[in-house]
């Protein structure tokens, strides 16, 4: 019999917001063309066909029965949630229900999980892993510009700079075809990373700054103060397109850069020639990412970098700029359609009587049913189970017991839950502690569009069947309202229907999709949002004539260094700080389970100085004991000579005994509500 071959289905990468082009043919997958990635993949990406076919897959609904999670028919599984949570909002109110989501979910899921929440359950107990990630960088944009897009320019622009300075982020790990894009800056001697750790990004830099962790913002002060110092600051800009910089500059003057090298162990030298670097170019950009933005302070340090941009007038000037480099596939989508605390769809504020009545509007429901703002993400997780918080907790494309901070007491939390239910394609960490797990479909497998770093808006075509016994997020949602009493239309199950009702839902907003369509974007145009009507051509560069508050001015912030949360002392003597390895995303949930990227990175590490080892009776290869004030776990050392000997540094990716998040600090920035993910103090021990 001769075999029909899969068709060829161009769609985008299941894992970061860089979003790579690439071509699916069955599970095969190809690298193709697109602007993100030019033809580019990295091992992820090549990778994720894998997944499809996984044996780990869920293909039936899982109920937890004398302790055992069992196979369960897909009406058993919905009638049973459907009538635990009606019966916990019954017996504690409405709040007694809580959702938790992913910057990984597509628009339509992020839009539906929100106003399921607020109109299915009327809950405002709502947030999701975006909190995680990008919040400070939102916070603080928001406040400089009025508007919170990633990068309010494409990528491509970064291709023609002559400088751009990286803080905090190591995109030849996290997204190396994006490094392509920095090829210039690096030729021209332009190219300046800021990271407490000699990464594979600080290694290709004209300039390497290696502060002490947690002192970002000393060195932001000390830059800008060098700026203005040595003649830099570019004057003009300054009095006709922004405020609030004599306020900013009476902090800064107090930061000479010999102070800051006291601070930050930075040279006073370097921090003028990265002032030097920028002012000299004529097209330089300030890109910031997780390493200054998760700390208890993260706004106010994505801000003093914002100043600096400022301060030299990239922002909104053609071919210069500022932009936080978003992580999560969807991590800007997924925080402008309703799944946050204190949001409506369109980037809408949900304490806002006009945005309530227009959503309500959209939804068919009355605008004083909706719930005010919840709690954010880890003061939800902190509260679950407690005297007043949530009895009850539906988790969607997250895996908080390994993601999320001080993660013993976020598993503790959970077991104290009456109940909980996962939606994933495979049995999580998390998932594997739910009283009933749901299998839903992965991103090859349905329509849906992402929001990449750049805010363009993508299809993510559907490229093969599911798996029988599998449905989609949105078919869980729709199975849920049913059952919940919601008339059988208001949860549709198709992708585009519900992205038509997100555009209307986001029309006017700050993110308004309205002339997004599905039809635009199978022909190919590249839609940066907003994108107002059907006519509009997008907004690939955004605050080029005016910023987006009222006076159409940005707003420098007035923000002093401070330090990390949590001081040093004899018991923890050492700076821990975290994050991702080129193998592996986020929880390593999908990762892990891929061979060759599990292969080649198998279990945590800890890169720790070779000096710094010694003192604790380490060696490189065997296993040291991490321990901070909230917790302890296992890992193999690294002797690393490049660290810091005051820093050692730890994937988050892994499981169990080897989550790095048992240690970290879960101090809050007072904006983003951000967590201090980024610096903790802790010990080493032999293991
Ligand atoms: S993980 Fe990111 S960088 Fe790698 S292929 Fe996917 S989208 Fe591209």
């Amino acid at each position: 019999m001769t075999q029909v071959a899969a068709p060829a289905v161009d769609t985008h990468c299941p894992y970061c917001a860089l979003q790579c082009g690439m071509r699916m043919t069955g599970v095969r997958v190809e690298p193709r063309e697109f602007p993100t990635n030019r033809g580019g993949l990295c091992q992820k990406g090549w990778t994720s066909g894998t997944l499809l076919t996984s044996p780990n897959r869920l293909t039936t609904p899982l109920v937890r029965v004398d302790g055992e999670l069992r196979p369960a028919p897909w009406d058993v599984a919905l009638d049973l949630v459907a009538a635990k949570l009606t019966a916990i909002q019954k017996a504690h109110g409405k709040d007694a229900v809580a959702i938790f989501g992913g910057g990984g979910l597509t628009n339509e899921k992020s839009y539906a999980l929100g106003k399921f929440a607020r109109v299915a359950l009327g809950t405002s107990q709502i947030d999701y892993n975006g909190r995680f990630c990008m919040s400070s960088a939102a916070a603080a944009g928001i406040r400089a510009f009025g508007l919170d897009r990633g990068m309010p320019f494409p990528v491509s622009d970064l291709t023609s700079a002559d400088a751009v300075l990286l803080i905090g982020a190591n995109p030849a790990e996290t997204m190396p075809p994006f490094v392509q894009h920095l090829t210039n800056s690096g030729r021209s001697g332009g190219l300046i990373v800021v990271d407490p750790r000699r990464t594979p990004t600080a290694e290709q830099a004209t300039l390497h700054l290696q502060p002490r962790p947690g002192t970002d913002l000393a060195l932001a002060l000390g830059i800008l103060h060098a700026v203005v110092a040595d003649g830099h600051a570019r004057t003009d800009y300054i009095n006709a397109r922004t405020t609030g910089f004599d306020a900013a500059w009476r902090i800064a003057a107090a930061w000479w850069p010999e102070r800051v090298e006291r601070v930050t162990g930075v040279a006073a030298a370097d921090q003028r020639k990265v002032a030097a670097i920028l002012a000299a170019a004529d097209k330089a950009y300030i890109l910031t990412a997780r390493g200054t933005e998760q700390h208890a302070r993260g706004t106010d340090m994505v801000g003093a970098w914002i100043n600096l941009a400022l301060a030299l007038g990239l922002p909104g000037k053609p071919g210069s700029g500022y932009g936080c480099l978003t992580g999560q596939g969807n991590g800007q989508g997924g925080r402008e359609h309703g799944q946050k605390a204190d949001q409506l769809p369109g980037y809408r504020k949900i304490d806002d009587p006009a945005a309530r009545a227009h959503v309500a509007g959209v939804w068919g429901v009355d605008p004083d049913s909706l719930p005010g703002p919840g709690r954010s993400a880890y003061e939800l997780l902190d509260a679950l189970g407690t005297e007043s918080g949530p009895r009850a907790l539906m988790v969607f494309g997250s895996n908080v017991i390994v993601s999320a901070p001080r993660s013993g007491r976020v598993a503790e939390r959970l077991s104290d839950l009456d109940f909980l239910v996962v939606a994933d394609f495979v049995l999580s960490e998390t998932a594997a502690q739910a009283d009933v797990v749901l299998p839903v479909t992965q991103w090859a497998e349905e329509d849906g569009t992402m929001t990449n770093l750049e805010g363009r808006v993508l299809l993510r075509t559907k490229a093969l069947d599911a798996p029988d016994g599998v449905r989609s997020d949105l078919e869980v949602l729709h199975g849920l309202a049913v059952r919940l009493g919601q008339p059988d239309g208001r949860f549709p199950v198709d992708p585009e229907t519900v992205f038509t009702e997100l555009r209307e839902a986001s029309k006017g907003g700050v993110a308004d999709y309205a002339g997004v369509t599905y039809d635009r974007l199978r022909a190919g145009e590249a839609l940066h949002w907003p994108v107002p009507d059907v006519d509009h051509p997008g907004t690939p560069r955004v605050f080029l004539d005016r910023f987006a508050h009222p006076d159409g001015r940005a707003r420098f912030a007035a923000v002093d260094h401070t330090g990390p949360a949590e001081s040093l002392d004899d018991d923890f003597p050492l700076l821990a700080t975290t994050g991702r390895v080129l193998q592996h995303y986020q929880s390593g949930a999908q990762t892990r389970l891929v061979e060759e990227l599990n292969n080649a990175v198998p279990e945590v590490y800890v890169e720790v100085h070779p000096d710094t080892a010694d003192r604790a009776g380490l060696t490189d290869g065997g296993m040291a004991r991490v321990v901070s004030r909230r917790g302890e776990m296992t890992a193999r050392v690294r002797h690393v000579a490049s660290m810091r000997t005051d820093t050692v540094f730890l994937p988050f990716h892994f499981p169990g005994e080897q989550r790095a998040n048992l240690l970290t600090n879960p101090a809050l920035d007072p904006t983003s509500r951000m967590p201090e993910f980024k610096v903790c103090a802790v010990r080493l021990e032999a293991s």
